[in-house]
């Protein structure tokens, strides 16, 4: 069906947004563990972790990486190590969670953080992942559900695709080292933040804003 270079683009393309979101995951638990690790009342849940199935790309980033993969076989992993596995590292999934589970920020949390722009913050990067699977060009959205399903993918679209990720790499890890500097350093790397963000302009912050 795709060429063989179309092949190797789509598998990079694969590996760096898996790559990326480890990364992201890294910053945001490095905020939530120390709250959720002692939470009485864990958010998690077996429904939640089965929006897996929901979206296709992020069901292909299982089967990508785990070539035994299937949903039986996950959705048994996920009722059997369920409630041990989340106690202990407070998500199951390294990678390929879904993306309401990284938008997610409660309350307690929230309040933890040592700055409303420091909360803004926290929650630009839960949304690094999720923005990713709305990219559009122009009017027309390529969601990444359509790369696999779609025999229609180009190269040019999964160049830009790549392009985002790489983008999306970027805020990381700018986000990450304001939020562990010290005050000192904290309007210049504030304005040099706000200027990464703001230039990746399909990267809308709105939803970041409202979710405050
Ligand atoms: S996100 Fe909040 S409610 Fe959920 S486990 Fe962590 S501390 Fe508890
Ligand atoms: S954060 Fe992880 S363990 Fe919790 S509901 Fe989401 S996918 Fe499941």
């Amino acid at each position: 069906m795709y060429s063989n270079k179309t092949n190797n683009l789509i598998s990079l393309a694969f590996d760096e947004y898996i790559d990326l979101e480890k990364k992201v995951i890294k910053n945001i638990k490095r905020h939530c563990y120390p709250i959720c690790s002692s939470c009485s009342d864990i958010c998690c849940n077996i429904y939640s972790c089965n929006e897996i199935f929901k979206s296709k790309w992020v069901k292909n980033i299982h089967v990508y990486s785990n070539n035994d993969f299937n949903s039986t076989k996950l959705k048994r992993t996920i009722k059997s190590h369920f409630k041990s596995k989340i106690q202990k590292d407070g998500c199951l999934f390294d990678f390929g969670r879904p993306p309401s589970c990284l938008l997610f920020f409660c309350n307690k949390i929230k309040h933890n953080m040592k700055s409303k722009f420091a909360n803004y913050l926290l929650a630009h990067l839960g949304y690094l992942i999720p923005s990713l699977l709305e990219i559009r060009v122009g009017r027309k959205k390529i969601t990444n559900i359509d790369l696999i399903k779609n025999d229609g993918i180009n190269i040019d679209e999964i160049v830009l695709i790549r392009h985002h990720i790489k983008k999306a790499k970027m805020i990381n890890s700018k986000i990450n080292t304001y939020l562990n500097k010290s005050k000192d350093s904290r309007y210049k790397t504030i304005f040099k933040t706000f200027e990464l963000i703001e230039s990746h302009s399909e990267l809308s912050i709105q939803g970041t804003i409202e979710s405050l």
